[in-house]
């Protein structure tokens, strides 16, 4: 049976000229550069799903999302690569954008469920027509969230303590990621066990239950969450495009607008506000995405 192991992302130092006064030292875990298709986080979200899919001979797997879906893009690649069909349940009404292209491309069905139809997924009785219409498939949660997705992405702190050598360092002070459903975010405090604290940047705002499903997986111990959504999950301002373009410029790597541009945006408002002592050492997870800004850059 194949393990699904994971390509190792490359571990790198940034030089952030916003860095030095404040004498923090940061380090980019490179997600976005595991796979040209299968990018970012959700591979790591997706592993666990996979090998209960496998265990279970499931013929296919079956998820939710939008569509710029950096998760339904990762799972239609997966499925094509692991020999699963795919399913994707879409939000809202048929459009073309160039994830959905790719969605197709790569061999997924699609169903588009429009907006009220989506706004079910969180009842129990959901899924009972989907399982009924592709028997024995293997049905995933919205984002690859759960704890199954949270089990993978404790992988994420094994490959960074892995390669701290390699940057120069013995050790970290903190970790620093973008948070969607927080998924990723809790993976990491479990593989950490209050070794070294977490912080989540929320690119959705206060109330769409995050620190709820945080908790619930995780409890409230060694992590901490910074709304990062400047308004609200998709809204870009122009100060955000700037901040990207001059980022990728110093930094020598890409971002997108919704997650890892306002996860290290949120990190500078941190740094300069004094947050991290001189000497601190940062991990940020760069969780991919970069599929997604196709849609909007
Ligand atoms: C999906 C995604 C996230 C959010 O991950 P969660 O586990 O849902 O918190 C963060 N960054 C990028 C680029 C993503 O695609």
């Amino acid at each position: 049976m194949p393990d699904f192991s994971l390509p190792q992302a490359p571990l790198q130092r940034l030089d952030l000229p916003w860095l030095q006064p404040a004498g923090v030292e940061l380090a980019a875990l490179r997600l976005d550069l595991i796979d040209p298709l299968i990018s970012g986080n959700k591979w790591f979200k997706l592993r666990h799903h996979l090998i209960e899919a496998r265990q279970a001979s499931a013929p296919g797997l079956i998820s939710l999302g939008g569509n710029h879906s950096n998760h339904l893009h990762a799972l239609a690649a997966a499925g094509k690569r692991f020999g699963f069909a795919t399913a994707g349940l879409l939000r809202g009404h048929a459009q073309d954008t160039p994830t959905v292209r790719d969605l197709r491309a790569l061999g997924m069905t699609l169903h588009w469920l429009g907006y009220g139809g989506y706004r079910e997924r969180y009842r129990p009785e959901f899924w009972q027509p989907w399982q009924a219409l592709y028997p024995g498939w293997h049905c995933i949660p919205e984002g690859g969230g759960g704890m199954p997705g949270a089990q993978g992405c404790a992988l994420i702190v094994e490959q960074c303590q892995a390669q701290l050598a390699s940057v120069g360092w013995d050790d970290y002070h903190a970790w620093w990621l973008a948070a969607g459903t927080g998924t990723t975010l809790a993976g990491l405090v479990l593989a950490e066990a209050g070794r070294h604290p977490v912080h989540g940047a929320l690119a959705l705002p206060a109330g769409h239950g995050v620190a709820e499903t945080v908790a619930g997986l995780v409890g409230t111990q060694g992590y901490e969450l910074h709304d990062a959504s400047r308004g609200g999950f998709a809204r870009i301002d122009d100060e955000l495009l700037a901040f990207i373009a001059q980022s990728e410029r110093e930094a020598g790597m890409p971002l997108e607008a919704l997650y890892t541009g306002k996860a290290l945006l949120a990190l500078r408002e941190q740094v300069q506000a004094g947050r991290f002592g001189p000497g601190s050492r940062l991990v940020f997870v760069h969780t991919g995405g970069l599929q997604g800004r196709r849609g909007y850059l």
